[in-house]
């Protein structure tokens, strides 16, 4: 039966290794299951609290299969492993989400023209390959412009911003035949997401309007609940609602947006798994996104996203580390300040090494309270 529940004592499987999948592992132990990682490391944030850490390339694909053998079903954490990969581990265990999600938001082109076709407001785009692509799309579309790779984007990485036609042209004759998503810049006022959850039984849960400010192209601060109009909020939630639905996720999947100047919601991500912005779930909401993934994936059902308290979360990029060590027991001493930490031994410059989630009693004061616990950790630790 392919949606009888997977219960407690099983072992899951999830390909990825990275603080997404070491803080499914944590809800998923905690519900008393046994967690396999799959990935090209060694010693690595989900390797280190999961029951085997299985170190092997993505495109092995016998030891992607021994490695579905072994467990009851295979998540991910890592939106970009092969789809052959994908497929190889479906043949011995059930994918959630399948394949087809993977297929279609690991590729910014495939993604814009599967919410452009389906109805779902996002930006303006075009394909484009050749410097000359470049000039209709800049005719078309106007400047600026924001210039990605079609895949394997994330965090701002193969993305430049141009500011004239000319600019588009040079930035594309750098590796012409390269396939590249042409975007309108837009102007907005801010960015929010909203992360959500879709069971087997097509059951439907999120956790509200999240606001997400960044810095250099990586998620700085996320705020909850989102101080937006509650239209707005509607509007946002029916539109994941509606692409959940649409690409038939089993698991959970973020929609990242722009709400522009002139109050209209663009989607401009997707995520097909747990987000950098709903990590303050696991400390302020009643289930937070990594329980409700295991929830969603072994087909129980889906828990209370009810929020407890507002919140605040902080990201924690190795640039903290160079001054040394940060100062924890500062950051630990204010109340309502929660500190999270991957296990990565290595703090280079922007890499994502841990977070903070403050819980206040309003939205605003949980953003100064995680703001402040950040500074404290700069603080001299000798004090
Ligand atoms: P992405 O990798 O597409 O999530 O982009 C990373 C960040 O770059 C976004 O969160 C925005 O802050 C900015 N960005 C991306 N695309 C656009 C756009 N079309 N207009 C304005 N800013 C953008």
């Amino acid at each position: 039966m392919a949606n009888s529940p997977i219960l407690p004592g099983s072992t899951l499987g999830v390909l990825g290794s990275g603080q997404l999948g070491r803080m499914f592992t944590l809800a998923a132990r905690r519900m008393g299951y046994r967690v396999h990682t799959f990935s090209p490391e060694s010693d690595t944030p989900t390797g280190q609290v999961a029951d085997l850490e299985i170190t092997a390339h993505y495109d092995d694909l016998d030891a992607v299969r021994e490695f579905a053998r072994g467990v009851s079903v295979v998540t991910f954490e890592f939106e970009n492993v092969p789809a052959a990969t994908a497929a190889a581990a479906a043949e011995y265990a059930p994918v959630r989400p399948g394949g087809q999600v993977l297929h279609v938001t690991q590729h910014r082109l495939r993604e814009k023209t599967f919410l452009a076709q389906n109805g779902f407001p996002t930006t303006a785009f075009r394909a484009v390959r050749t410097a000359e692509d470049a000039r209709l799309a800049a005719a078309d579309l106007g400047t600026p412009a924001v210039i990605k790779t079609a895949a394997f984007g994330y965090d701002g990485k193969g993305q430049s911003k141009v500011n004239s036609p000319a600019e588009a042209q040079a930035a594309v004759a750098q590796s012409p035949g390269v396939e590249r998503i042409y975007e309108a810049f837009v102007d907005f006022e801010r960015e929010v997401s909203v992360v959500a959850a879709r069971g087997t039984d097509g059951s439907f849960s999120h956790w509200g309007v999240i606001d997400n400010s960044h810095r250099n192209h990586i998620l700085d601060l996320s705020v909850s609940p989102a101080d937006v109009p509650p239209n707005i909020a509607t509007e946002a939630i029916a539109i994941t609602r509606g692409i959940l639905e649409k690409l038939e996720v089993v698991g959970v999947l973020c929609v990242e947006f722009f709400l522009t100047k002139s109050g209209r919601l663009l989607v401009n991500e997707l995520a097909p798994r747990p987000h950098n912005s709903g990590h303050l779930t696991i400390d302020s909401h009643v289930t937070s996104q990594f329980e409700q993934q295991l929830r969603a994936v072994c087909a129980l059902p889906l828990g209370s996203t009810e929020q407890l308290r507002p919140a605040a979360m902080a990201n924690l990029l190795g640039d903290l580390w160079k001054a040394g060590e940060p100062n924890w027991p500062a950051a630990c001493a204010l109340p309502g300040v929660e500190l999270h930490l991957y296990g990565k031994a290595e703090a280079r410059r922007g890499r994502k090494m841990g977070h903070l989630t403050a819980l206040a009693n309003t939205s605003a004061e949980a953003a100064n309270l995680a703001l402040e616990a950040r500074r404290q950790l700069q603080t001299n630790n000798d004090e």
